[in-house]
């Protein structure tokens, strides 16, 4: 044990072993908070203060939750693999799993990923027959999960007008389909195991007697209803109240778009009672340079808790800073430099490539591709969401659960069976009649497209008979077989990537029964179902075997919930690719952090409010702080994104660095920025000034200029709107198009053709 505190400085130590009480940690990047919560769970245990059952700690990643466990199980002489230690989509799912009857789903709910929503909304609308251009799918989608994530019901909505009754009325509509269909999106996990909490007193005084300890990262990040959650959990009001280690930062609160709410912070101070505030001020992960970067960056929001960061380390490189002129020589200056790196020795996984859009990765993936280096992609196109394997996974649901809708129009007729739209038209017509699933509506239409649609539900009968007393990847196998899609994509001209990925699904079953993962939830239930006779009845547990789940729902769910992590298990030892957002709570010998410019990065969207371009602020903290040892910007003047070419002024974010920490690998060009006077990055100085890189890289091509004559950065005047700057031009002839800043009027987007801009001085 002492072994386990030695490492510690004072300020840790004192947060490690505080008594059991509610405490905050409020501390910057890499000052070692992850390394306190996680170092505290081994202290409690190792100290007899808690069982590993008596623990429940939250993570903002599946990857989070998995590192904690290897190194808890490293710290600890025990097993630690039943512990509750996830993110809060994971441990809802698991309380669900456990506690279906009472929350009233099925047992085999299968979730709904985002794109599975959308599609669900989309049925729904054209069920209810309301115009898309009424209610945009997006738009209900980001609605109903914007209701759950403050714990309001279709029925709490509070109706103003004709646009929010039907918004409301569509969610009404959404919330009896997803329950028809046993089905639960992300949100409504979180929801519904909050509301059996609320509901349910002698569930939430078991588990309140269980977690007498609960400990969270990443607590910035967290919205109103988790926040809800934790108090209706931990119950601080209460005679025994357990004991909340919450830590986080709030430089480094980036999901506000998703609904977090760093005043969760103030508000757990006051309601949890909070005893112990501890900060830590030393940071742990970076050189010098590049932590007084992050310092200075994160100085210009007005906002903040305010923290002191400081290191012991040396001042080591200066941070590496470039230009380029378009996003294919950014690419392929990344590689040229990453080459350099790996033969200077720093090994693959520990080379981290940052952008802020997924869009912005292909180009790099190309690059890196043709050059053989391994590379992996957090995000993005993810193996599970792939259009092949969410077919395959559409009959394993089905095989599941046939009342899963989404799952049976997604593949009714994939591979063809010659049932047409009409058909199934009047399929979904005759199961609304009926508020029926679809499988059981069949018998009411007649005609060819009934035997089919008959055919297509026998063909599942018989294969969810046959696979009964299948391991999991045998089943996996057959239902690829009898569905017919191994046997389409074989015969297709392009299919081999897809029939390659098909059998890595077989692969990923394997790994699943083989490794860790499933047996998590049985054990970790089997072991609450032994010990609590009293909840017996309330769970789906059979406590003499405590098998809960079937492998193929846990798989299931596994596909749903940790698509992200778990894709790609070959290539470990590769280059590490992601967005700012997924490389939160991570670290890394050497950072890019590449396409910082206007309109990217900070991001259009969050540009007209003061609010948004302060969480891109912090998002680029976030991203800063990553880095151990080395980190480079970079930047190109052009870039096509979505098929258009845009000129973009390269990010606000360059000239609130301070000049001393940095190096530019390329001339730096005008001063730019904000507030001062805006210089055009679009230099035909380049070629002229040929100044000796440090590094080599790939020469510089001149970006062509864009042919309507303005420029980016330069400042022109619009009748109706003022003076104002030019922040991205993108487009060509009748589709060139300017996104202006306005002195008074904020940035907009304008048509060239149309609008009349004139430079000015
Ligand atoms: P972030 O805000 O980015 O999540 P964090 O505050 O959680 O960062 P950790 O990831 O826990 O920071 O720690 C950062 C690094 O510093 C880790 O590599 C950790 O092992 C190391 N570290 C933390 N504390 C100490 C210490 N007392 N001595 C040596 N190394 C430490
Ligand atoms: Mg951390």
């Amino acid at each position: 044990m002492s072994d386990l505190l030695a490492n510690l400085n004072p300020e840790q130590l004192a947060a490690v072993t505080l008594p059991a009480e509610n405490a905050l940690i409020l501390a910057g990047a890499g000052s070692g908070k992850t390394r306190v919560l996680t170092t505290r769970i081994a202290w409690l245990i190792g100290t007899g203060q808690a069982s590993p059952a008596g623990i429940l700690a939250v993570t903002f990643t599946n990857k989070a939750a998995k590192e904690m466990l290897t190194r808890l199980s490293a710290m600890l002489p025990m097993p630690v693999r039943g512990m509750w230690v996830g993110t809060f989509h994971g441990l809802c799912n698991r309380f669900l799993r456990a506690h279906w009857k009472v929350a009233a789903l099925p047992q085999t709910f299968q979730i709904l990923d985002t794109q599975d929503q959308l599609s669900a909304v989309k049925r729904l609308l054209k069920g209810l027959n309301v115009d898309e251009q009424r209610a945009p799918p997006k738009q209900v989608q980001w609605f109903i999960n914007g209701c759950k994530e403050q714990g309001l019901r279709a029925k709490d909505c509070e109706v103003r007008d004709a646009q929010s009754r039907l918004m409301a009325e569509i969610y009404a509509a959404y919330e009896a389909q997803c329950q028809r269909e046993g089905v639960a999106d992300f949100a409504e996990l979180l929801l519904r195991t909050y509301e059996v909490l609320r509901d349910h007193a002698e569930i939430r005084q078991h588990y309140r007697a269980r977690f007498r300890h609960i400990l969270i990262d990443e607590f910035q990040d967290t919205n109103r209803l988790q926040y809800q959650w934790l108090k209706l959990l931990a119950g601080p009001n209460e005679a025994q109240p357990s004991a909340v280690l919450a830590v986080g930062d709030d430089d480094q609160s980036i999901y506000a778009f998703r609904g977090a709410n760093v005043g969760n912070m103030d508000d757990y101070q006051r309601e949890f009672h909070v005893h112990h505030l501890i900060k830590l001020e030393h940071n742990y992960r970076s050189h010098a340079n590049i932590l007084q970067t992050a310092n200075a960056l994160i100085a210009h929001n007005a906002r903040r808790l305010g923290k002191n960061l400081r290191t012991e380390a040396g001042a080591g490189e200066p941070v590496r800073v470039i230009e380029q002129p378009t996003d294919q020589q950014e690419a392929l200056w990344l590689v040229e430099e990453i080459r350099l790196l790996l033969r200077d020795g720093y090994a693959r996984d520990q080379i981290a490539l940052l952008y802020r859009s997924n869009a912005q990765s292909r180009v790099i993936e190309g690059a890196l591709f043709n050059a053989a280096i391994p590379y992996r992609v957090y995000g993005g196109m993810r193996f599970f969401e792939r259009a092949e394997i969410k077919h395959a996974l559409a009959y394993l649901r089905l095989l599941d659960n046939p009342h899963d809708d989404t799952a049976f129009l997604r593949v009714v007729n994939f591979p063809p069976r010659g049932i047409g739209a009409r058909t199934l038209e009047q399929l979904q017509d005759a199961a609304r009649l009926r508020q029926v699933p679809l499988a059981d509506a069949i018998s009411a239409l007649g005609g060819r497209g009934a035997a089919s649609l008959q055919a297509f539900v026998d063909m599942l009968g018989r294969a969810r008979v046959e696979c009964a007393a299948m391991s999991l990847p045998d089943l996996v196998r057959h239902a690829l077989d009898v569905s017919g899609l191994l046997e389409h994509y074989r015969a297709e001209r392009d299919g081999q990537d897809r029939v390659e990925n098909l059998e890595e699904l077989i692969n990923a079953a394997t790994a699943f029964v083989t490794q860790e993962g499933f047996g998590l939830d049985a054990e970790a239930l089997r072991e609450q179902a032994l010990s609590e006779q009293a909840l017996q009845n309330l769970q789906a547990v059979d406590p003499a075997t405590g098998e809960t789940l079937s492998p193929l729902t846990a798989f299931l769910t596994h596909a749903a919930l940790e698509a992200g992590d778990n894709q790609a298990q070959a290539g470990q030892d590769a280059v590490q690719m992601m967005t700012v957002h997924a490389a939160k709570g991570l670290e890394f010998d050497v950072v890019f952090i590449t396409g910082l410019e206007e309109g990217l990065f900070p991001h259009e969207n969050a540009m007209n409010e003061a609010d948004g371009v302060e969480e891109e602020r912090r998002l680029m903290y976030v991203a800063i702080t990553r880095a151990r040892k080395r980190l480079y910007l970079s930047h190109a003047q052009s870039r096509i994104l979505h098929g258009q070419t845009r000129y973009n002024l390269r990010s606000r974010f360059f000239d609130e660095l301070p000049e001393d920490t940095l190096k530019w690998l390329s001339p730096k060009a005008g001063a730019g920025g904000f507030g001062g006077a805006y210089r055009p990055t679009l230099r035909a100085a380049w070629n002229a000034a040929p100044a000796a890189p440090a590094v080599p890289f790939t020469p510089a091509v001149q970006a062509s200029a864009p042919p309507h004559g303005l420029r980016v950065g330069q400042s022109v005047f619009h009748t109706k709107f003022g003076e104002g700057v030019i922040l991205t031009l993108e487009g060509q002839g009748t589709d060139a198009r300017a996104q202006v800043r306005f002195h008074r009027h904020g940035p907009k987007w304008l048509a060239l053709n149309i609008a009349k801009l004139t430079p000015v001085n």
